[in-house]
């Protein structure tokens, strides 16, 4: 059996904790791999040897870092087509997403190229008699990021590639399901030139998770997952007197206004409800027509597209999607489906039955599409996370603006309409972190910052863009002034700019 260790001082080393995960292929069901659960010591370790990378790091000039990442971006290239493949073979996703997963990841990677401009401070020339007076972006020193099964390859390279272009050392602790991409992007940095110790990756469950976020020598916490623990690890970060930035999990709806283009619409619930089996934190999860009959015309051309999904194991080119994650995460996305049926929702396509010839005991499931859902309902208000789509029906535009503004999660939205008043007033409206207009998954370019609201995001700043530099480095402020001509004596007052 496979045996998947840490990445700790630019190599691989063996786990000594004793204790392992399983790393499942979700086309069979199989355990592939097992990976080491680092135990307190181990990361204790690699945050002793980041500690000690770090201050070197910091000093080569911003441009020298930049290349490093340059250079990464390069190996990258050459091994994308394996890289997506092994994610697919852990993640379950089918390869042309796993090439959507690294490559959104790469993007964050070019932006962090161009740190070097975003890192320059402030400079004002005679503030005062004699003063100027300018700031500092500074790296924090050791961070961590700490990130879910669902993006094993783009959401490590959002965390570390402007940690590291600002300067800091970085420890990743990626998710335990799928680990082998996360140890790979760490041997293409050292093999891209980043030194040893300033990026060491962790394997572990909780107990690696705590030992970072008590550790006073790591200054910030990144997180990525579901909001209870996002909500947890901000909190225990907060109290360690760490900065943190923690995403959780979502409840995004599509609005379908009675002017849109139905058939765009259909299109877009179908990839954004069902792409990646719903294991997206942007997918649409709730689709809310406005009126009744737009609610029947969508329905009359969604439920045929439903039905005829082609899910398929991940190696399966034509597949829209292939299996979820584990048996486990499986099970709770149906008893989710028995749940709502128990509710009172109409189940109009049920995908529980489906059976993968050849890979019976995959985590495979069809399509569900559920009809009359309402706001009270359980299968409305928490994540499901799988190929489960839920319709609720909108008497009117200000019900469809209140529903997602109402929700507890408000990392996306979408509308879809022609009319520009409508889309206007919507984007003002809406209380959720990113919308958008005819756009089923709006995630924000790298050089925007990418973010929810409410319970979807604990912390002030968003992931890459400029919050990334923000968020990765801190301010000192200097004000300079150089003796000659300064003629006061001793002042007792607050100096101020009379
Ligand atoms: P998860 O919360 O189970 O795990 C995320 C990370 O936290 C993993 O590294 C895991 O090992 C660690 N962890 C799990 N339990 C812990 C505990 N009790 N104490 C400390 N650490 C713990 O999430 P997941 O299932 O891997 O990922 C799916 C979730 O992530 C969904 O809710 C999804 O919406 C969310 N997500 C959010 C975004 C975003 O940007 N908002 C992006 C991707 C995924």
């Amino acid at each position: 059996m496979r045996e998947i260790g840490h990445f700790i001082g630019g190599k691989q080393v063996k786990g000594t904790s004793g204790r392992a995960g399983d790393v499942f292929n979700p086309n069979t069901g199989e355990v592939q791999a097992k990976v080491a659960l680092a135990k307190h010591s181990e990361v204790e370790h690699a945050i002793a040897l980041a500690e000690t990378a770090q201050p070197a790091w910091a000093a080569v000039n911003p441009q020298r870092r930049a290349r490093v990442l340059m250079k990464f971006l390069d190996l990258m290239q050459k091994e994308f087509d394996t890289l997506a493949r092994l994610l697919s073979s852990e993640h379950g996703k089918t390869f042309a997403d796993s090439k959507g997963d690294i490559q959104r990841g790469l993007e964050v990677v070019e932006f962090a190229c161009g740190i070097p401009h975003l890192l320059k401070g402030e400079f004002t020339a005679g503030a005062g008699p004699n003063i100027d007076l300018f700031s500092l972006r500074q790296p924090l020193g050791v961070v961590a990021g700490i990130t879910p099964f669902n993006f094993p390859a783009m959401i490590p390279m959002w965390k570390f590639a402007p940690a590291l272009a600002c300067g800091n050392a970085f420890i990743l602790k990626p998710s335990e399901r799928d680990p082998s991409v996360p140890m790979r992007l760490a041997e293409l940095l050292v093999e891209a030139g980043l030194p040893a110790g300033v990026l060491n990756v962790v394997n572990g469950d909780k107990e690696a998770v705590d030992t970072l976020l008590t550790d006073p020598r790591i200054q910030a916490v990144g997180f990525v997952g579901s909001s209870a623990i996002a909500e947890y690890v901000y909190a225990t970060a907060a109290a360690n007197g760490k900065r943190a930035q923690c995403f959780g999990g979502a409840k995004n709806q599509m609005i379908i206004m009675p002017d849109a283009d139905m058939d765009q619409a259909v299109d877009a619930l179908i990839g954004a409800g069902y792409g990646s089996a719903g294991e997206r934190c942007m997918a649409v999860s709730v689709a809310v027509p406005v009126g009744r009959k737009t609610a029947d015309v969508l329905l009359e051309k969604l439920v045929p597209r439903v039905e005829s999904l082609k899910i398929g194991p991940s190696t399966d080119a034509q597949a829209d999607f292939g299996p979820l994650i584990t048996r486990a995460h499986l099970d709770k996305v149906k008893s989710y489906v028995d749940l709502g049926i128990k509710e009172g929702a109409k189940l109009l396509v049920d995908g529980r039955n489906f059976k993968m010839q050849g890979y019976e005991n995959g985590n495979f499931m069809g399509g569900c599409l559920f009809d009359h859902v309402t706001p009270d309902m359980r299968i409305y208000k928490e994540e499901i996370f799988g190929p489960v789509l839920a319709v609720v029906r909108a008497k009117d535009y200000e019900e469809a603006v209140r529903l997602p503004s109402e929700h507890e999660y408000g990392n996306g939205v979408a509308i879809f309409t022609r009319d520009g008043d409508a889309a206007r007033d919507f984007i003002n409206r809406v209380e959720v972190g990113m919308v958008g207009v005819n756009f089923a998954i709006p995630v924000p370019l790298s050089y925007y910052t990418f973010g929810g609201w409410k319970r979807s995001g604990f912390g002030d700043l968003n992931q890459h863009g400029p919050d990334s530099v923000r968020f990765y480095t801190r301010t000192k402020t200097v004000t300079a002034r150089w003796p000659s001509g300064v003629k006061e004596g001793a002042e007792f007052v607050i100096p101020t700019m009379k």
